[in-house]
């Protein structure tokens, strides 16, 4: 796992690897986005702050029969256009929402 595959592989252009967890058949593998790529959800603005971090999982697609799940450190962010301290834009959260079927076809 590298952070090439993330890109060429899950289409996470944003995000780096940091790395891989095994716990009950399921794959973790630990991602985050990379600094000068985050970004405010609301404006969209880069000109942010960091504010901490939480943990989210997100299921994406298995290697063979096991389950992969990202673990992504998610910045919260507090924005200096317009004023907001949220979670940063998730840019592959949102891209799956919209098409949940097109990750299968890679
Ligand atoms: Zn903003």
């Amino acid at each position: 796992m590298s952070t090439r595959l993330l890109h060429h592989g899950f289409g996470l252009n944003d995000q780096e690897y940091l790395k891989t967890e095994y716990k009950g058949g399921v794959v973790y593998f630990h991602i985050r986005t990379n600094e000068e790529k985050l970004q405010c959800s609301q404006c969209h603005s880069f000109n942010v702050i960091k504010k901490g971090t939480i943990e989210r999982l997100f299921l994406t697609v298995p290697i063979g029969l096991k389950p992969v799940m990202l673990k992504a450190q998610i910045q919260r962010l507090e924005c200096k256009d317009c004023g907001l301290v949220r979670q940063e834009r998730i840019r592959f959260a949102e891209e799956k929402k919209a098409t949940p079927e097109d990750s299968l076809d890679m």
